[in-house]
């Protein structure tokens, strides 16, 4: 649900909490917790789902990123209610999701980005951002912490003319796969969203790929894609990617899309911690 003043207005989690909040349904899945710096996103992708789920006119949202209004001091004022509740400083759930309404690492000015990274860190919170926006999130990589952080991208597909046509204004595989790289190069824990699935192969060949540098990948489908929704066998996709993440030995989570396919008792946790362990010298 989205309030008059364009904040989303889902569950908070402690008393009084504003732009901090617990995403319910799909979003849940991806975080405990998020918060949504901007509004609108100019990576165009035809699958989004925000401008329905949001009640915003889609072409307004393709215009671009706005940083909403008051955001930051509001910001801060919600870290400060979360430390109050002890949900800070390591907490096993004070990692917050940026964000489920634009790109963290849009085309526009990032300068909302930093500060929400900022303000957040200050707070003793922890950040996790999802993009398409490949290496343009490198000049904030100093700012991400191995044992508190994490940094994730979204791959459809390996090939650049169908990326083209589904997400026109997003980075280009091969380049957000690089950001990948380099961010597990400087230790921070990766993740990798495949979602929506658009080419059930395509999955596959990126996690063949991209294995030895993401630690986790979130495994979905496509929804309100009427074609491929209709015409994709889910059931044999769930077992071919389960089987390859089993052959792999990759981390990954099953979104519960598909967790109908699995078999009884498959390992599926919903919540894998998203950064790294704290290195005990010796
Ligand atoms: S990057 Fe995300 S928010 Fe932006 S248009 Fe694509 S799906 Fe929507």
């Amino acid at each position: 649900m989205i309030t008059a003043d364009g904040y989303f207005a889902d569950q908070p989690v402690v008393p009084g909490a504003d732009v901090i909040y617990r995403p319910k349904g799909n979003a849940g899945e991806y975080a405990p917790l998020a918060t949504n710096p901007y509004v609108g996103c100019g990576h165009g992708c035809k699958y989004c789902y925000v401008p329905n789920a949001t009640h915003i006119d889609r072409k307004r949202f393709n215009e671009g990123a706005v940083p909403r209004d008051g955001y930051i001091d509001r910001l801060a004022r919600d870290t400060a209610r979360y430390r109050a509740h002890g949900i800070c400083d390591g907490h096993a759930a004070d990692q917050v999701f940026i964000t489920f309404s634009s790109d963290p690492f849009h085309l526009g000015d990032l300068t909302r980005t930093r500060a929400t990274i900022n303000v957040l860190q200050a707070g003793g919170m922890a950040v996790c951002t999802l993009s398409k926006g490949g290496l343009r999130a490198l000049p904030f990589l100093n700012l991400y912490r191995p044992e508190r952080d994490a940094y994730a991208a979204t791959l459809t597909t390996l090939d650049d003319d169908f990326s083209r046509k589904w997400e026109p204004f997003a980075a280009l595989p091969r380049d957000r796969i690089a950001a990948l790289s380099r961010f597990h190069e400087a230790g921070i824990f990766t993740w990798v969203s495949l979602e929506p699935t658009l080419d059930v192969q395509a999955s596959r060949d990126i996690i063949a790929e991209t294995r030895s540098f993401v630690n986790h990948y979130k495994i979905g489908r496509a929804n309100y894609l009427k074609e491929i929704t209709r015409t994709t066998d889910w059931r044999d996709y769930t077992l071919r990617v389960t089987d390859l993440c089993m052959a792999l030995g990759v981390s990954h989570y099953i979104k519960r899309d598909l967790q109908q396919f699995l078999p009884p008792g498959y390992p599926n946790d919903l919540r894998v911690v998203q950064r790294h362990p704290k290195r005990v010298s010796a």
